[in-house]
C-alpha cells in the first residue's frame, strides 16, 4: 500500500508561534488549553513547566497568564490586566482579525452575524468584541426567523468550510441593502483543506489526525469523509485499527493545524511497520 502525506498539514503559523511563546515562558500558566492538542500541552507542561488553568479569576497580581490561540472574551482580557496579571498574549493574529473587524462595524451600526460554533472558544471570544451584540449561525436556516438591520457585517470562524460560508454569504446578499462579507476563513485552514480535497479523492482509505475537540480538523475530516468514505479521524497511532487497511492500495494522510509532527510521523511509522509485518 502506497502511503502519502497531504501536500500541506499540520502545524499552522499561529500554532508554531504560540508554542514558541509558551515554552519561553517557562513556569507560566495559559488561560485555556494553548492548543487543541493534548500531547503537545502535556509536553510543555514537562519540559517547559507552562500549567493550564480554566478560570481566569485564578491569576492573582503578578502571575503569568499565557492567552490561547483561540484568544479570550475582551471583558476577561480586561479583568486580567486590571488585576496586574502579567498577560502573553498568543492568541493568533488570524484570530484577532475577526475580533477588531466584529468591534469596528458593531461600532459603525453594522449587525454582526458570526458562521461558527457559538460554544468554541475562538467565537466566545470573537463575539465578546461586538460591542452591540452579535449572532452566531452555523447554516442559512438559523438567519431565516432572524430580525435583521439593513447593515449586515459577516465574519467566519477561522476554520470553517469556504463553500459552507458562501452558503450563508449568499443568502444574505440578495435579502439586505448593504451585506459585508469579511474572509477571516486563515490561510492555514484554506490550504489544508484544498490539499486534503486533492489528496482524498485518490486515496482509498484517510486519516486525518488531530485533536477530537479541534475544529480545524474536523473540518479536514468532513472534506476527506465526502470524497473517501474510508476516513478515519484519530488523535495518534494508538487509535489505528489496522484491519481499515485490508485490501487498500493508496492510504492518504492529513493532520490538524494543532497536530505536531512527532504526532504525525509516529503514526505513520506505525502504518508502515504494519504493511512490513502483513508483506513479510
Ligand atoms: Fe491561526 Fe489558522 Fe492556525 Fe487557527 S488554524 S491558529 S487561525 S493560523
Amino acid at each position: 500500500m502506497k502511503i502519502e502525506l497531504a501536500e500541506s498539514y499540520g502545524f499552522c503559523f499561529g500554532v508554531k508561534r504560540a508554542i514558541k511563546i509558551a515554552e519561553d515562558n517557562k513556569n507560566s500558566s495559559t488561560y485555556g488549553p494553548l492548543i487543541h492538542n493534548s500531547k503537545e500541552i502535556e509536553r510543555l507542561e514537562k519540559d517547559f513547566k507552562v500549567g493550564l488553568t480554566d478560570d481566569h479569576r485564578s491569576f492573582s497580581s503578578g502571575d503569568k497568564a499565557v492567552i490561547r490561540t483561540h484568544g479570550i472574551p475582551k471583558n476577561e482580557l480586561s479583568e486580567l490586566k486590571a488585576n496586574n496579571v502579567n498577560v502573553v498574549d498568543a492568541t493568533c493574529p488570524y484570530v484577532t482579525k475577526p475580533q477588531q473587524i466584529c468591534q469596528e462595524m458593531s461600532e459603525q451600526g453594522y449587525d454582526i452575524i458570526i458562521f461558527g460554533d457559538e460554544a468554541h472558544p475562538e467565537i466566545k471570544g470573537v463575539k465578546s468584541y461586538a460591542t452591540y451584540g452579535a449572532t452566531v449561525v452555523t447554516s442559512p436556516k438559523e438567519l431565516e426567523d432572524l430580525k435583521l438591520k439593513d447593515k449586515i457585517a459577516l465574519v467566519a470562524q477561522t476554520t470553517r468550510k469556504v463553500e459552507d460560508y458562501l452558503e450563508v454569504a449568499n443568502y444574505l446578499i440578495p435579502r439586505h441593502k448593504e451585506v459585508r462579507v469579511f474572509n477571516t476563513i486563515c490561510n492555514a485552514t484554506f490550504e489544508n483543506q484544498e490539499a486534503v480535497r486533492k489528496i482524498s479523492k485518490k486515496a482509498d482509505v484517510m486519516i486525518i489526525i488531530g485533536g477530537k475537540n479541534s475544529s480545524n480538523t474536523k473540518q479536514l475530516f468532513s472534506i476527506s469523509h465526502d470524497n473517501c468514505k474510508d476516513s478515519y479521524h484519530i488523535e495518534d497511532e494508538n487509535d489505528l485499527d489496522f484491519s481499515w487497511f485490508d485490501g487498500k492500495e493508496f492510504c492518504g494522510i492529513s493532520a490538524g493545524a494543532s497536530t505536531p509532527d512527532w504526532i504525525i510521523q509516529n503514526v505513520v511509522n506505525a502504518i508502515e511497520k504494519n504493511q512490513q509485518t502483513k508483506n513479510s
